[in-house]
């Protein structure tokens, strides 16, 4: 059976790109019967730590891989025996060996510039000891051909291989042989990643070969890169999975986004229902050219998954934002103040305005502040010349209004405005700014039919006191 596997390094917030990686190999996974296992790189010990473990295990969760869905997840520390027995056989055998070489003294032998190990102490013959690295010796001749379901077969040229370092000074075997080892172990049989580690790949598969186990096929995914063409980076880009989530991303908006970055579904769609990619995708079908993540796009994606949703399902994934819950921040009003079925009254309206859930809060805070949230800038553009004529004849229009609702409402603005040359929009920013605080926001005589009478005039006289 085939058999696939994650391999994270707890070092870090959960990379989009990961993400992306997890889901095609779980998609792969599906398609032939096969087996997911996680298993955690947690072996470099001054750069893991457990937060980001859970981390990874929440972000898989939320993005649907879900916990005890799959196999594991395992730790990589806990097969440290097997990576140190892999390590002493492959000397044994001869075919790696003991070296004591600085970098500095590899460099005064072959030239100014480091162009990789020069083999000196091929056959010297040195036995294990402090501070010798262990190296595996590659072929002088032949050719390492690696067969990659998106990228063919990839051809490296073995004497272009240098001799690399398996275990370090102290004993400790790298990434490469952990990496490698854990696959044999667990018996994976694709490994489907991200093409920053095609460079590995012929250094692994000659350790795959030396170890007597026929190497597994593989897939090397596309670099998930910005606007600007360059690989997308923590420093430089938001990556982090959980930042999406915590801004109110939808999993699913999120999950069929990723799958497209180097594939697409037939027709011209681009969103469509998780069981259609499931059905559709075809790994050999991803582009191996470079992914361009735009966030923009994923934006506008969440938005139209935003408003697919029910009435209910609108509410109740509002609801973190509503509240605050983990790493979701609580809203600025009180949480008595909230009002339900106020919210229900104006859910609809936002439902069709916003983009990301975040975005709920300062489309409703209105609703339960004691008083709106005005920012200066906001203010001064809406209070210019008679602003205060405007707002007193709106309040007094306001008062004797029978109906409090959102048709009668306009009329009476609209007929203000018009006594005074003003056309709605005009005649509506400083009653808005007035009552939400805001220059923008939802439509604003439902707003205000919501708010009530005895608010929407404290907040008109307020504004002019
Ligand atoms: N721990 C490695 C990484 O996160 C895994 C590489 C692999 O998938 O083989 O990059």
């Amino acid at each position: 059976t085939v058999r696939v596997r994650f391999a994270p390094s707890p070092t870090g917030m959960f990379h989009v790109g990961g993400a992306r990686s997890a889901l095609q190999n779980w998609i792969y996974a599906k398609q032939q019967g096969g087996v997911f296992v996680l298993r955690i790189e947690d072996t470099d010990a001054a750069r893991n730590r457990p937060e980001w473990t859970e981390g990874i295990l929440s972000a898989l969760d939320w993005i649907g891989i879900t916990r005890g869905s799959y196999e594991g997840p395992h730790y990589q520390s806990a097969n440290a025996g097997e990576h140190r027995a892999a390590a002493a056989r492959l000397h044994a055998d001869g075919r790696a060996y003991y070296c004591d070489c600085a970098r500095e003294a590899v460099q005064a032998r072959t030239g100014s510039q480091y162009q990789g190990y020069d083999g000196f102490c091929r056959d010297r013959g040195l036995e294990a000891g402090e501070g010798r690295a262990l190296r595996f010796r590659t072929p002088d001749t032949g050719a390492t051909v690696v067969v990659d379901l998106i990228r063919g077969e990839p051809t490296f040229e073995n004497s272009t291989i240098e001799d690399f370092v398996i275990a370090r000074g102290d004993g400790s075997p790298v990434f490469l042989l952990a990496n490698v080892v854990d696959d044999m172990t667990m018996g994976i049989t694709h490994v489907i990643r991200a093409e920053e580690h095609l460079p590995n790949t012929p250094k692994q598969q000659l350790l795959w070969e030396a170890l007597g186990v026929k190497p597994p096929v593989w897939a090397h995914v596309p670099v998930v890169v910005n606007e600007k063409r360059q690989k997308l980076s923590k420093r430089r880009d938001k990556v982090a999975l959980e930042a999406y989530r915590d801004e109110g991303y939808l999993a699913a908006a999120m999950r069929n986004y990723l799958m497209l970055l180097g594939w697409a579904p037939s027709g011209d769609r681009e969103i469509v229902p998780w069981e259609t990619i499931e059905e559709e995708f075809r790994l050999e079908e991803v582009n191996p050219s470079p992914a361009f993540f735009d966030e923009k796009k994923l934006r506008a994606f969440n938005g139209e998954y935003i408003r697919a949703l029910t009435p209910d399902e609108f509410a109740a994934v509002c609801a973190p934002w509503l509240t605050g819950t983990g790493t979701i921040p609580a809203p600025p009003w009180r949480p008595d103040a909230f009002d339900t079925a106020a919210f229900l009254a104006v859910a609809p309206l936002a439902q069709t305005r916003i983009a990301v859930l975040s975005e709920i809060v300062p489309n409703v805070d209105f609703l339960f502040l004691d008083e709106p949230a005005t920012d200066e800038a906001a203010w001064a553009k809406a209070m210019k010349d008679g602003a205060a004529d405007l707002l007193d004849a709106t309040t007094q229009a306001f008062t004797a209004l029978a109906d409090w609702s959102a048709e009668p409402l306009k009329a009476t603005l609209e007929a203000v405005g018009a006594e005074r040359g003003l056309k709605l929009g005009k005649a509506q920013a400083p009653v808005r700014v007035a009552v939400t605080g805001r220059t923008v926001g939802l439509p604003l005589f439902e707003s205000l039919e919501v708010l009530g009478r005895e608010r929407t005039l404290a907040r008109l006289a307020a504004a002019r006191a």
